[in-house]
């Protein structure tokens, strides 16, 4: 069985994430999309929302799970047995950190791989600050985020009082 983990903060989840969740189904058994309990960064939602708004946006592909996970995303692959880790690369301002890490991962455990997929093209530039600032200014992205999430980030935004446009009302 091969078991890959999929690490990330995904605050919030968009369809860039799924586009590589989707090529990664075709090369193992089970991933586990693990949502990173941070507590250095400051998210805009709490590791409980990001967990519930992963496993809405994944429903509809099989051989995913959603969990979330504290420390290090290494010592969570071993946790699971998965021999892999999977990470997206965008743009070059993605590879030099991607590396580093991936590096590190490797000094940690050498027999845990990391992989990376590139997403289509559509979505080499997304990213979820962008899908933020974006919702935030009152911008709508329906080809970018799944409609769940984008209800929840304009929720969100309302909740916090953090539009940076106020709506006529
Ligand atoms: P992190 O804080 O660990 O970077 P993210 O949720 O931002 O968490 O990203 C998780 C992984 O998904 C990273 O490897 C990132 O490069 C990748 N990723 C994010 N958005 C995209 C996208 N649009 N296309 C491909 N990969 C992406």
């Amino acid at each position: 069985m091969k078991i890959a983990i999929y690490p990330g903060t995904f605050d919030p989840i968009t369809y860039g994430h799924l586009n590589i969740l989707t090529k990664a189904t075709r090369l193992f058994d089970e991933i586990i999309l693990a949502v990173a309990n941070v507590t250095g960064k400051n998210t805009l939602f709490s590791t409980d929302e990001r967990v519930n708004l992963c496993s809405k946006a994944v429903e509809h592909i099989s051989k995913v799970k959603v969990v979330s996970f504290d420390g290090l995303a290494i010592r969570f692959a071993e946790d699971v047995n998965a021999l892999t880790i999977i990470r997206g690369l965008r743009a070059v301002s993605d590879f030099e950190y991607e590396l580093q890490l991936s590096l590190m991962n490797k000094n940690l455990n050498a027999d845990i791989e990391t992989i990376f997929l590139v997403p289509d093209a559509s979505y080499l530039y997304l990213s979820s600050s962008m899908v933020r600032q974006i919702v935030g200014l009152g911008g709508s992205l329906k080809n970018y985020i799944p409609f769940c999430v984008e209800e929840a980030i304009i929720q969100k935004f309302a909740e916090l009082d953090l539009y940076d446009i106020k709506k006529s009302e």
